[in-house]
């Protein structure tokens, strides 16, 4: 067999794990050891002899796939992990297959420019203006820009690096001269606060914000955290908002957070790797009201826009903001040499970078721009829908009415159950749920990120809940 035989016959392989998955002839995750797995793999011999081919390729992804978390399962309901659209998943095979490491335009032009439409269609998506077609007019036009990363860890730290350039222009020659500080909830991400560490802030220098009961920023304190931060001399860089938070998925007023930062003169970032993603639905888009007045904004596709793992984006109000971030050649000069295309690689942490766009692109476009916008609303009300469900049921509780796909319940009782309950359902092998932990309790919390999961999903899953009751 050859390269087409054998791609055809993992197509075939594939297309049974998807049917048995939506049909949910398999459990949802079926956790072996890992010894188990290395073993029943047989890995070691396997690269001692070669031979991946014919038979024991096909051997080879039947168990392998055995193995996994099927995440078309409409019983996911666990991490924020994108249920690709198949024709993403297509872009990550080609994209493997050509290897074609885009960051500089010579080596990859079509993954490079469908990067560059794609970062602007997210632009226009925010109300920001598109990058120039016409490159020659890059430098002269100001216009906005960004750059897909490996994940919104990588964008949310290129934010910080962004922004702590936007304060102290001289900061890549000289180290941080100034005592800066970041504003941010005490519910953020931890790649916010991990940033920190990495650009060199210090951890005693992260601001934590007050915030409201549900963990959304209190805009009304936000002048009394500033002058205090002053007061003991720290200058702040950043103010980070997040569109939305992890353990509820709730939004921060970020129309508000952005005329607080233009007026003091605070670059204001947005995480939004999980919920910028609602800019797709007309019904939804109100959620991140204000979202253009944020200076740099952190937009994962892999998490609500159906694409194969990692594609994020990072994106900038001006595009100069991460030439200028990224100066190390002491040059931030962007026609650097003749070319049709330009190097993205200029504007990145990363050097060798996959053709991230393409997923992205083969994702959107297998749907197309309506099909997302009606996958968002589903997930969106699907919530809602959960919630208003179990507020009828007496033997649970609820925190608060969603805002996005991600909703936090609890069965009565005390905090082991909860996760003795997770435990007990991953083993079932059903459902695929997770747990968070809110003000001090435990909760079970499921995000709802596929497309075929529905209202009866839920109801039978709470129904295999119930019977943990004491
Ligand atoms: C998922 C998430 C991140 C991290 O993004 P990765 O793509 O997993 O690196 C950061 N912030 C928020 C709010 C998130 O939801």
């Amino acid at each position: 067999m050859g390269f087409k035989e054998e791609g055809q016959a993992v197509v075939s392989i594939l297309n049974k794990y998807y049917e048995d998955s939506i049909k949910r002839k398999k459990n949802v995750l079926d956790q072996k050891p890992l010894r188990d797995i290395v073993l029943n793999l047989k890995l070691a011999q396997l690269c001692e002899a070669g031979g991946l081919e014919g038979k024991a390729l096909e051997e080879f992804f039947t168990s392998y796939l055995e193995y996994t978390n099927h995440l078309h399962h409409p019983g996911y309901m666990g991490h924020q992990v994108a249920v690709p659209a198949h024709t993403g998943s297509f872009g990550s095979f080609v994209d493997g297959f050509t290897n074609n490491a885009m960051a500089v335009y010579e080596m990859g032009p079509a993954a490079a420019a469908v990067e560059y439409f794609m970062i602007n269609y997210l632009l226009a998506k925010i109300g920001w203006e598109t990058m120039p077609y016409d490159l020659s007019q890059w430098a002269r036009y100001p216009h906005s820009g960004g750059i897909f990363t490996h994940g919104g860890s990588l964008a949310n730290l290129t934010a910080f690096i962004a922004a702590r350039n936007m304060v102290q222009e001289d900061v890549w020659t000289e180290g941080n001269r100034q005592s800066l500080a970041a504003l941010v909830s005490p519910s953020c991400h931890y790649s916010v606060t991990r940033a920190a560490g990495i650009v060199g802030i210090g951890e005693k220098n992260l601001c934590f914000l007050e915030t409201d009961e549900y963990q959304r920023i209190l805009p009304e304190k936000l002048p009394g955290a500033l002058e205090k931060m002053k007061k003991e001399g720290k200058n702040p860089f950043i103010l980070v908002g997040s569109a939305c938070g992890t353990a509820l998925g709730l939004y921060d007023d970020l129309s508000f957070l952005g005329d607080f930062c233009k007026s003091e003169g605070i670059p204001f970032h947005v995480d939004g790797a999980h919920g910028t993603s609602v800019l797709f639905s007309s019904k939804y888009k109100h959620l991140v009201d204000g979202i253009e007045k944020a200076d740099t904004i952190t937009w994962d596709a892999h998490k609500m826009l159906r694409t194969p793992t990692l594609c994020a984006a990072l994106l900038t109000k001006d595009s100069r903001s991460l030439l200028k971030a990224f100066k190390q050649k002491g040059s931030y000069i962007f026609h650097e040499k003749e070319q049709p295309g330009i190097d993205f690689i200029h504007q990145t942490v990363e050097c060798t970078k996959a053709g991230l766009g393409l997923k992205f692109f083969t994702s959107l476009a297998g749907l197309g721009d309506q099909g997302m916008s009606d996958y968002l609303d589903r997930t969106y009300d699907l919530s809602r829908q959960a919630y208003h469900y179990v507020n009828t049921l007496d033997d649970f509780e609820t925190v608060i009415e969603p805002e996005s796909n991600i909703f936090v319940f609890r069965l009565k009782g005390p905090d082991p159950l909860q996760l003795e309950i997770r435990k007990k359902l991953l083993r079932e092998g059903d459902f695929y749920i997770t747990t968070t932990e809110f003000n001090g309790k435990w909760y079970l919390r499921t995000v709802f990120m596929n497309p075929d999961t529905t209202i009866d999903d839920f109801i039978r899953l709470i129904d295999q809940v119930r019977r943990f009751r004491k």
